[in-house]
Formats: C-alpha cells, sequence, structure tokens
C-alpha cells in the first residue's frame, strides 16, 4: 500500500463511520466495515511512521476506548450560575444592568438538566475541526472525554467556519425516551436502574467504551461560545444564531429587551416543561452584550453576567380514594393508589398530564409514607415522568395494612426475607396461573396466536390448563374442545391446534423467555442460550456459571438456578422435552432457505426492527449487505423508502416487504 492509498482508505472509512454514528445511515455491513479497519490497522503496523492523531484506529468505531482520567485544565474556567428564586430578584438584576446599560438586552434560556461539556475547535484547512472535548470537573480542570464526543451525532467535528480557535459550551442530556429504554432493557435483564436521565448522561459520557455511548444515545445543546474572536461573540444571540445556521444545536432563547419581557419569557419556559422531551432544571438569563458581562459579577464561582431562575416543583396535594391490591405474574402483590387533587377535586394536572394513579410500591413505603385511604399526600412528577408521593401533609385514621391472604385465591402471604415484597407462593393461584400460561403463549415468547388472556382464562377455568406444559396436551382433548365450543368451532379449534403444534420448533430462547423466570426477559434469554446452547447445560450450571454471563447479575443468576432446581419446574420442563419442543439451539446451517441470496434493507420497518430483519436473513444462511447493486437478490423495502428502492427498481431487482419474507420462510 502507498501512503496515498492509505490516506484514501481512512478517508473512505470516515466516510462510513460518518454514516454509521451520525446520520444512522451506514451504507455498507458491519463486515465489510471491520474488513476496512483490519486493513487500514495492517498498513499501520507496517507504517507507523504515517499514523495520525486523527486516524481512524486512533478514534471511535468499537475499538477504541477512552482513557479514563485524563485531565485537562480548561481555557476558559466553566463556573456554574447564580440561582435566584423569586421574579423580583430577577426583576431587581435586570434594572440593575439597565441603570449602567440602558440599551442592554437579555438571552433567556432553557437550563438543561444534563452536565456541562465544552469543545475546542482548531483551523485546519478552510474548516475548523473539532480536537478536544472536556467535562466541567471542578470548573478549572476537566476530563477528557473527546473519544465519546465524537459519537453524539449533536456534536459537530468539522465547522464551516475559519477561525484560528473556537470554544463552545454546551449541555449534554439524555432525552427521556432513550432513558425509558435504557431503564426497561436494564429491568428485563435484573440490572439497576439509572434514577434519572442525568445522572445516567453523566455515565454514559464517561464510559470508556465509546460503542457503548453511541448506542445508549447522548444529545447535546451548545448554549454559549466561551471563547473566540470578539466580532463573532460581541452579541451572544448573534453567536448563536450563525451556529444554528451551521447546524449546530443551540438551547432555545429568546432575546428581551425589558423585565417585564425577561419574566415573560420565563413564564413561557416553565409552563412548555411538561412538553419536552428533556428535563430541565430553570431559565437563565444571560446579558446579551457579552463584554458587559464582566461588570456584573457574582462571587468567584460563578459566571458573571448570568443569572438562573429556578421554577418551583410542581407540586399537587391529593386525597387517597383507594389501594388496589393485585398478584403479578410472578406472585408478587402490587399496591396501587388512586386519588384526586384535593383542590379540584378531579385528577392531578402535573407537567401537562393528568395523574389519578401511583404506584406505592411496598408495605414498607405504605408504611413509611402513612398511606391510607382519606390522607393527603403531596404529589409531584419525579424526573418529570413518574409520578411520586412526597410526603404527607394529613395522615389518615388508619394506614394501609396488606391482606394476610392473596386476594385472589385466599392463600396465606409470604414475605420475602430480604425485601419488602409479598408473594402469593402458591403455584396454582388462578392469578398467577392465567398470567403465567398467558406470558407463555405472548408475542415475546412462544408466541402462539390466538392463544390470548382470554381464552387462557376460559381453558384453565374448564380444568384444561394449570400449566403451561398442559398447553401441549390440548390436542388430546381436541373433539371435546370443539363439542364445548371454548376455542370456537372445528376450524378455529385445529387453527390453534396447529398454532400450538408450530410453536415447538420457536428457537429455544423463545421457550426460556415463556418460562417467566423473575428477571429474565427476552434479551436475557438470548444471552443465556447463546451461552449455555442447551436447557440440558442451563439447568446444570451452577451459580458461578450464570453469573458469569454477561448481562446476568446476581439476582437474576439465582432466579435461574432456583427456577431450574424446583421439583415442580424439573417435572414441566419433562413434559415440555416429550411433547418435542426445541429445548437445543438450532444449528443455523440446517435451514440454508436463504443460501446465496443477497438482501439489502431499507425504510422504516413495522413490524420488527431492521437487525432482527438482518438476523432472521442471516440465520437462514442469507446475506445483508448496505447497497444495492447487480448482485442483489431482494430489496426488502419498509415505509418511506428511498434511493435504494428507486436503484432496486432501475435495476429490476425484486422488491419484497416484510409479509413477503416471512412468506418466503414458511413455504
Ligand atoms: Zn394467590
Amino acid at each position: 500500500m502507498t501512503k496515498q492509498e492509505y490516506k484514501e482508505l481512512q478517508q473512505k472509512i470516515d466516510y462510513h463511520m460518518d454514516r454509521y454514528y451520525n446520520q444512522d445511515t451506514p451504507e455498507i455491513s458491519d463486515y465489510e466495515y471491520d474488513q476496512l479497519m483490519i486493513t487500514l490497522k495492517k498498513a499501520e503496523a507496517e507504517h507507523p511512521e504515517w499514523i495520525t492523531p486523527d486516524s481512524p484506529t486512533q478514534k471511535i468505531g468499537g475499538v477504541a476506548k477512552r482513557e479514563a482520567g485524563v485531565k485537562v485544565e480548561h481555557h476558559v474556567p466553566m463556573l456554574s450560575i447564580e440561582d435566584v428564586f423569586t421574579k423580583e430578584e430577577v426583576v431587581e438584576w435586570v434594572n440593575k444592568v439597565h441603570s449602567i446599560h440602558p440599551d442592554a438586552s437579555f438571552s433567556v434560556e432553557q437550563k438543561i438538566d444534563g452536565l456541562s461539556m465544552s469543545l475546542r475547535y482548531a483551523k485546519e484547512g478552510e474548516g475548523m475541526r473539532l480536537t478536544l472535548a472536556e467535562t466541567r470537573g471542578d470548573g478549572l480542570i476537566g476530563e477528557d472525554v473527546t473519544a465519546n464526543a465524537l459519537v453524539i451525532p449533536d456534536v459537530k467535528q468539522k465547522l464551516d467556519l475559519s477561525f484560528d480557535y473556537l470554544e463552545l459550551r454546551g449541555e449534554v442530556y439524555m432525552s427521556h425516551e432513550d432513558f425509558e429504554r435504557y431503564n426497561e432493557a436494564q429491568e428485563e435483564a435484573g440490572k439497576k436502574l439509572a434514577a434519572n436521565p442525568r445522572n445516567l448522561a453523566a455515565g454514559t459520557l464517561r464510559q470508556l467504551d465509546t460503542s457503548i455511548t453511541a448506542k445508549r444515545g447522548l444529545r447535546m445543546f451548545v448554549f454559549n461560545v466561551q471563547d473566540g474572536p470578539l466580532d463573532f461573540m460581541a452579541q451572544h444571540g448573534d453567536a448563536l444564531k450563525q451556529l444554528e445556521e451551521l447546524g449546530v444545536p443551540v438551547v432555545a432563547h429568546k432575546i428581551c429587551k425589558t423585565a417585564e419581557e425577561v419574566c415573560a419569557a420565563i413564564d413561557e419556559i416553565g409552563e412548555s416543561r411538561g412538553e419536552l422531551d428533556y428535563d430541565i432544571d430553570g431559565a437563565v438569563v444571560k446579558i446579551d452584550h457579552t463584554q458587559w458581562r464582566d461588570e456584573f459579577e457574582a462571587g468567584s464561582k460563578y459566571s458573571s453576567g448570568h443569572i438562573a431562575y429556578k421554577y418551583p416543583p410542581e407540586e399537587k396535594v391529593i386525597e387517597m380514594d383507594n389501594i388496589i391490591v393485585d398478584v403479578g405474574r410472578t406472585g408478587k402483590l402490587t399496591f396501587t393508589g388512586e386519588f384526586h387533587d384535593v383542590e379540584t377535586g378531579k385528577p392531578a394536572r402535573l407537567c401537562g398530564t393528568s395523574v389519578s394513579r401511583a404506584t406505592l410500591h411496598n408495605q414498607d413505603y405504605i408504611n413509611e409514607m402513612q398511606i391510607g385511604i382519606g390522607g393527603h399526600y403531596k404529589l409531584f412528577k419525579s424526573g418529570e415522568i413518574i409520578p411520586k408521593l412526597n410526603g404527607c401533609v394529613k395522615a389518615p385514621e388508619v394506614v394501609f395494612e396488606a391482606p394476610a391472604v392473596c386476594p385472589i385465591c385466599g392463600e396465606t402471604l409470604v414475605r420475602e426475607e430480604d425485601t419488602a415484597d409479598i408473594r402469593c407462593v402458591n403455584p396454582s393461584c388462578p392469578a398467577q396461573t392465567v398470567r403465567t400460561i398467558s406470558y407463555f403463549a405472548s408475542r415475546d415468547a412462544m408466541n402462539i396466536m390466538g392463544l390470548g388472556e382470554t381464552l387462557v382464562e376460559a381453558l384453565v377455568k374448564n380444568d384444561y390448563l394449570e400449566n403451561y406444559a398442559d398447553i401441549y396436551e390440548l390436542q388430546n382433548v381436541r373433539d371435546e374442545l370443539v363439542e364445548k365450543g371454548i376455542v370456537g368451532k372445528e376450524k378455529n379449534t385445529d387453527k390453534l391446534l396447529g398454532e400450538i403444534e408450530k410453536s415447538k420448533n420457536n428457537p429455544p430462547e423463545r421457550l426460556l423467555t415463556g418460562l417467566g423466570i423473575r428477571n429474565v426477559g427476552k434479551t436475557t434469554a438470548k444471552s443465556i442460550i447463546r451461552h449455555f446452547h442447551s436447557f440440558e447445560a442451563l439447568s446444570q450450571a451452577t451459580l458461578e456459571e450464570l453469573t458469569a454471563v454477561d448481562d446476568i447479575g446476581e439476582i437474576c443468576a439465582s432466579s435461574i438456578y432456583e427456577f431450574f432446581h424446583e421439583e415442580q419446574n424439573v417435572e414441566i420442563l419433562e413434559r415440555l422435552k416429550s411433547a418435542g419442543l426445541t429445548m437445543e439451539e438450532v444449528d443455523s446451517s440446517i435451514d440454508d432457505k436463504f443460501s446465496g441470496k443477497t438482501f439489502v434493507i431499507t425504510g422504516t420497518l413495522t413490524t420488527m426492527k431492521r437487525q432482527e430483519a438482518a438476523a432472521l436473513i442471516e440465520n437462514h444462511g442469507g446475506k445483508v449487505t448496505g447497497s444495492v447493486s447487480k448482485k442483489t437478490d431482494y430489496l426488502l423495502a419498509g415505509e418511506n423508502a428511498g434511493s435504494k428502492l428507486t436503484k432496486a427498481n432501475d435495476l429490476g431487482i425484486q422488491v419484497i416487504s416484510e409479509e413477503d419474507l416471512q412468506t418466503m420462510l414458511e413455504s
């Protein structure tokens, strides 16, 4: 390889990296991408003198790890902003500024609840390039997080400006959607949940593995020019506008002249709180003319020429009307409080939504909060998402006491030793039987079409089902079922039995999910099967072996261990095995339906994710590539398919839908 070829390869990888990380529209498969990286690394091993700090091998791409704890001194200290809590203080401050600069204007901005990061850009060629990203740290010294900043799509790696130097400051945050997605996956894996989006954003920005940072999804709003040419940063609002025109996401802001306008803008931000997809914890008021800021010092810790208005927490007082006790699939008792707003008599309005129910967690929580019917409590939305009680205002006559027996089956309840959870451990408790069996048949698990909760309930009531192994014996009572018409007439009954038969061929991770072991969801089940390959091996695994699997915490490991060592479960598993269910990982080469066929996926799929579609194709011996060419056999096109669809039509390539793909697999 010549040096010229090496440079071209670098550019090619840079291009694909950008498609992948910043545009989310990769053009080549991961495999092809890896091959390019391997070639690059080989060239660098032969010519170490060619390596520059901006080589893809030195940056991101899943392999690069950020180095922990590399300290960087800030060029401009990153100070915090002095808080004020009343509008009077805001007016007073605005008047003080106006008394010296009567024509001063102010920028009123959302104060995003995340963590600050500053970005340094230096001249490169005709434009500017990101050279360093650092956290706030103690304000004087921060931590180098450049590798992670590079995988945040909002962080521009290049700016179409030709200054020698520019430093921007912004807030890194996580959207509610990404936060909830993370916590759902954690919950499914039996792992610790993140407390709020801010903490998770902070942890994610300081992650060592940049691929994790890229996956979790961080965002950033720029809110200040810290350093740069004076004429660029003289008027704060103008600078933000120019940055916005260059594609830099800047914080929502409004330029105001009078104290009245400033207060109105603050109120406007306050009212929008409930509709935002991220948390804010106040409004910032800044002097727009940046050179005047230093005249209004606010103590050594604080930025001059800034104040932050803190909104009072949105809180309502509610009266408890009812406490509902229910039994979950795992037998755990759940408590839900129903209430109304004391002031309006209606559901409480918080952050733009109506709230009339909240989870009461467990008996310890109920005791601590003195929860009972008729009691008054403060209610707020934690992280502006989940409604939470925040202290008792008026105690009820009696604090609620969990029942001693299961509200569904009447069996005595058991309080677990280490936790505050109360459970119904009666394995034939109807609440659990119906839910456990329905879950087994559900879409995420065995996906037995037609076997929904209502039908399961009817079959349990008529003594046809007691546990999920009984599902596979329904065929023995076909005529009886038809006669009684529980499922329907002949046609529907046979259709259901056909679905049940079909489910025997499901991959074993579906079965494992369906067993409903505590803390073992779809994702965890997949990792477990990938690790142990068969139920046989899994049932013999020790606690240590289980804990060693990625994604499995101690709690999850012991649930699995306990499940496979309980006599009743062993019996059920035996029955499932003799019914002929797939309990071993199937060698994927057995089915090579798509062998030799090349697929391209485009557009938005509705029944599955792109990766799932790709895995499905690959599991059946097909190949998935990123771009349409003459070699492409099928284009799997979802909604809003663009240029790839046009190209496929031009080349006369067969275009298929998700349904077509399923039909092809089933034929
Ligand atoms: Zn029960």
